[in-house]
């Protein structure tokens, strides 16, 4: 495989504030290492669609604040087709272009391994990008942290009304299968019960904590519910109502805003490190690989060795420390 000359850079999937530093970060470690570098619009879409265009380091000037992506991003069908990948490989090499960097979820890794198997003399080097941080070979995904402070802001907000009227509420939190925010959140909240995914909670069992709360003189509690629990917030609000009369019910779902607003320091930090590390890492010769956070330290992870991973990042301790400090 050639020495990597010239990268295309793409946010696909869903959004995750980070994006964007990671973009800039892409871009600024091409031009030092005199590589030119092109951004692709629309994910996946942009590249069958030759929707490509040369960047310069101005064009990623203050980007660092911005939520979303200034490349956009999509789901994108037509790159699940050999038709459509072979479109995409056209137009990469029509201009030259020898490298990717792909800014996504699991989707986005799976899709950039097949492509770069099919066409491997374009390396591919992927950024964990997604609120969920449900990523194998990283402890961080790009988005995860400011998804959560905007989730723990919205809490802190509900808990006051809460308490004011005294009411229970239920409040669904993003995350797809994980329930990595929704544990956090209810860290940082103190949420009297949360439900997660990859352990389910019994209805009774959160009845008689909600009771043992009340009994301890609790004026407002909070139960977070992870979209991954097969429930619902609205079905495990009405079958707690049934028993639990000492409390107002209320349900909330969050919703979209989880995932807009300015990247956390975190968020910011880490896509900089990340978007870094991937140009560095493909100049270096890697393909096939995605760059991730592990300790505090940038590491390469082999994209078919993180999809297999799929790891959820649940700690079990800090599971049993919620029993005890949020009762
Ligand atoms: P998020 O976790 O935020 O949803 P994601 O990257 O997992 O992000 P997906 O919609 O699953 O989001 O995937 C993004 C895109 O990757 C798809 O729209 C599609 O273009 C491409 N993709 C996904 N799976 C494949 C596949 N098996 N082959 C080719 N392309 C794929």
């Amino acid at each position: 495989m050639d020495k990597v000359s010239k990268i295309a850079v793409l946010t696909s999937g869903g959004d995750a504030p980070g994006m964007n530093p990671c973009i800039r970060a892409v871009v600024r470690t091409a031009i030092y290492n005199n590589l030119e570098v092109v951004g692709v619009k629309q994910g996946y879409q942009g590249l069958i669609d030759n929707d490509i265009y040369d960047m310069s380091r101005r064009s990623v000037s203050n980007i660092l604040d911005l939520g979303g992506t200034i490349l956009k991003t999509a789901r994108c069908l037509d790159f699940r087709t050999e038709e459509g990948m072979e479109k995409a490989y056209k137009n990469l090499q029509d201009r030259g272009i020898n490298g990717l960097v792909v800014i996504g979820g699991d989707g986005t890794f799976t899709g950039a391994l097949r492509f770069s198997k099919k066409y491997p003399d374009i390396a591919v080097m992927g950024v964990p990008g997604t609120i969920d941080n449900d990523l194998g070979g990283t402890d961080y995904t790009l988005g995860f942290d400011t998804a959560t402070n905007t989730v723990i802001e919205a809490l802190d907000k509900i808990r006051d009304t809460a308490d004011a009227h005294d009411r229970l509420f239920f409040i669904e939190v993003m995350g797809r299968d994980a329930g990595c925010i929704a544990l956090r959140a209810g860290i940082s909240t103190g949420a009297e019960a949360i439900l997660l995914p990859e352990k389910e909670t019994a209805i009774e069992e959160l009845i008689e904590g909600l009771k043992a709360g009340e009994y301890n003189k609790k004026s407002s509690s909070i139960v977070i519910v992870a979209e991954g629990d097969k429930r619902g917030a609205y079905d495990v609000a009405q079958m707690v109502q049934k028993e639990v009369k000492f409390y107002d019910v209320k349900v909330t779902i969050l919703g979209h805003m989880q995932r807009g607003g300015s990247p956390t320091a975190f968020d910011r930090i880490l896509g900089s490190r990340m978007g870094f590390a991937a140009v560095n890492a493909l100049i270096n010769g890697e393909t096939q690989k995605m760059v991730g956070l592990r300790g505090n330290s940038i590491a390469t992870t082999p994209l078919e060795e993180a999809l297999n991973m799929h790891e959820f990042k649940l700690e079990d301790d800090l599971m049993e420390m919620v029993k005890i400090l949020n009762i």
